[in-house]
């Protein structure tokens, strides 16, 4: 899989339905709260566990 850029994970995640992000206290004041997969307990090791990453990739071109 590519290295996916901050950006594409953002929109990645605001399209993804099985987005569950990862609860933080620490997140809510920063203004760094956006949706993205680095967030999202599916994500590990840059990839998606669920591999809908390459699916709503192909589905957003
Ligand atoms: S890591 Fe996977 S499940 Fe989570 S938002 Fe990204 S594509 Fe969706």
């Amino acid at each position: 899989m590519d290295n996916l850029n901050m950006s594409e994970l953002k929109a990645i995640a605001t399209r993804c339905s099985q987005y569950s992000p990862i609860e933080s206290q620490f997140t809510s004041s920063t203004g760094e709260n956006e949706d993205n997969c680095s967030k999202c307990n599916h994500y590990e090791n840059s990839k998606c566990t669920l591999d809908l990453i390459d699916e709503i990739r192909s589905n957003m071109q």
